[in-house]
Order: structure tokens, then sequence, then C-alpha cells
């Protein structure tokens, strides 16, 4: 059967270095290095859904879709779990940063964090547990921070802590190598040897897990009964603040991101895994605990709603740089070929 052709234009320009990742991404998979599978049922065992977008920000096939049932955003397809490895160590960070893999965390620290904060998030929450020695995990800890930051502030108020970190690219561990945080090489399971954490950081992790009820299992084998778990992704109704997307949902998926959340269909996620929500907002900035919940509600018109306020304000944000870009061609014209725009 041929599937209706569906038109995908690119919005953001590429450099040759994601141009030629791209290839080998798609060798990769004609090769069946990296393997792709399809997805019947939402997580809640739902199984309508209804089609947001049938591409990425790359125009690759990675389309997503709403849960009818309980609201969460998923991918059609996505790459399997065991090919997760070769995918974030080879293809993630050239294709999203556009860098040599050598040179992406050279230029990595000299990007901020998309959020300023003058603490960590959930360091008031980590703070009135009063405990006199904290232990720190962060899974997918690549530059490193979050973690960082954390170890910083606890040593400022004179609490002892260790920090232990696992990423999937071989290029994370170099910079660790002047700290005193443990990075392995590996999925959140890696970090078992290293005992149970008083603190568990997900931070732009928990919306690429394939697995999530795999995903809740391992974080409880590695929390404290008391342990706090913080996740950050990047929120779905927050769209409509998020300049970076240019508002545009197809830039904001991307393969790599199984799930999209909101607060409230992270919470229900969590809460199916036994964690129930201290603080959270929409950003997503959330704080978990071991807990049961309040039951859980559908996000579906939530989302519906802000999908469709985004897409109001990327259609104007569109306008208005178009308008710009006529400006200074126009500009340029009139004040001459050498003009300083
Ligand atoms: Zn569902």
């Amino acid at each position: 059967m041929v599937n209706k052709f569906h038109h995908c234009s690119l919005k953001i320009p590429l450099n040759e270095v994601q141009i030629s990742t791209i290839s080998k991404f798609n060798s990769l998979v004609y090769e069946g290095k990296i393997l792709i599978h399809e997805r019947k049922e939402c997580f809640c065992g739902g199984k309508e859904f209804e089609t947001l977008s049938s591409f990425d920000r790359f125009c690759l096939p990675f389309g997503t879709q709403i849960c009818k049932s309980c609201g969460l955003v998923s991918q059609k397809l996505s790459i399997s779990e065991n090919s997760l490895q070769l995918f974030y160590d080879q293809i993630y960070w050239p294709l999203i940063r556009g860098v040599e893999k050598k040179n992406i965390y050279k230029n990595l620290f000299k990007t901020s964090p998309k959020k300023e904060e003058s603490q960590s998030f959930v360091l008031p929450y980590l703070l009135s547990q009063k405990k006199e020695n904290i232990r720190i995990f962060e899974v997918g800890c690549g530059e490193g921070l979050r973690v960082k930051k954390l170890v910083k502030e606890l040593n400022k108020f004179g609490i002892n802590n260790q920090a232990y970190g696992c990423d999937y690219s071989t290029e994370a561990i170099k910079n660790f190598e002047k700290t005193n945080i443990k990075v392995v090489i590996g999925g959140i399971e890696s970090l078992e040897t290293f005992g149970k954490a008083d603190i568990l950081i997900l931070s732009h992790v928990f919306e690429h897990m394939n697995d999530l009820k795999k995903a809740l299992e391992q974080i409880k084998k590695i929390i404290k009964t008391d342990g706090l778990v913080y996740i950050e992704v990047p929120g779905l109704i927050d769209l409509k603040n998020k300049v970076e997307y240019g508002y545009s949902y197809q830039n904001y998926n991307v393969l790599a991101h199984v799930y999209n959340f909101s607060l409230v269909t992270l919470s229900n996620v969590m809460s199916f895994g036994g964690f129930k929500l201290i603080e959270g907002d929409e950003f997503i900035r959330s704080v978990f605990t071991l807990g049961t919940s309040q039951q859980t509600k559908s996000g579906y018109k939530q989302i519906k709603k802000a999908l469709k306020d985004s897409r109001i304000k990327e259609k104007s944000y569109e306008k208005k740089n178009s308008f710009y870009r006529y400006i200074k061609r126009l500009l340029k014209v009139l004040l001459g070929k050498k003009g300083f725009l």
C-alpha cells in the first residue's frame, strides 16, 4: 500500500556537518545497524491517536501523534532501544549542533542553559530534607551543567556530596576529567553500581526514553525511599513561549524525542511508576518523589489548545521575520552594496 505523500519544508538551514550526518544516519538505518520500530499503543494502553506531524525538524519521517484518551504525545516511529547507544554516540550531537563529534563539547561549553536560574530548581526541596550527606546521580549528563551546578551549591552550604553520571556519548567523559564527578558510559542502568541516590537528575533525557515502563523501574532501583527525582523536558504547553523553536511544532519535534510532555501527561506517567509530583511548571522543570498521587487526568484538551496558540504565534513570528528580511534587503539596495547591515 502506498502512503499518502506529505510535503515537508525545512524551516532551519542545515550546514554540511548536518547534511552528512543525515546521510550517515540513513545508511545506518538501511544497513540495519539502527533499528526503527512503530508504536501502535500509547503508554496508557490507548490505541486511538490523532496525527500531530508527519516529520521532524530535519524532515525525517519521525512524526508524532496524540493519544485521544490521555493526551500523551508520542512518535509514530522511534529508534529502537538497542540502537540508542550508537545513535547518541555517532549521530545525535553532530546533527543537533552542526559540529563534528570531536568538537562537540568545545562548542557546547559556550552555550548557556535556556532558562536563567539563580539556583537549581531542586535545591530548596533538597535542603528542606536537612540531610548531611547527599548522593547525586545524573543520567545523560553530557556537558554536566546541572550536576556541576548542584555540587557547587551543596559545597557552598557545607553539605557533603558525591556525584555520579552516565552518558551514551564517549565524548562526555572528557568533560568530567578535572572534576570529582565520576562518569560512566551507558544508560540509566549503568548507575546501579554506585548505590542509591538522594537526588536523581534527568535533564532533557526523559523525553528521549523509549520504554518508559522500564525506565521507571530502573529509576526506582537507583533512588533512596526518600529520594528526589528532578525531571526537566521541553514542555509542550510552553511552546508558545519558546522562541528557540520559532514557536513551531515541527521545529520542536525532533527524531530523538520519543515523547512530548505537558506537566499533566508527565505526572500521569510518573504516577503509573509510583511517583508523585512535589512541584513543577510547564517549562518543564519538576520534582517527584515516591508516593501515590491524585487520580490521573487527560492532558488532551490542554495540549490541543496550546498547539493552536503556538501556531498563531508562529504565523505572526514568520510574518514579522519576513518583513524584517524585506526591509534589510531594501536598505541594502538603497545604501549601496557595501552597506553595514
Ligand atoms: Zn494514552
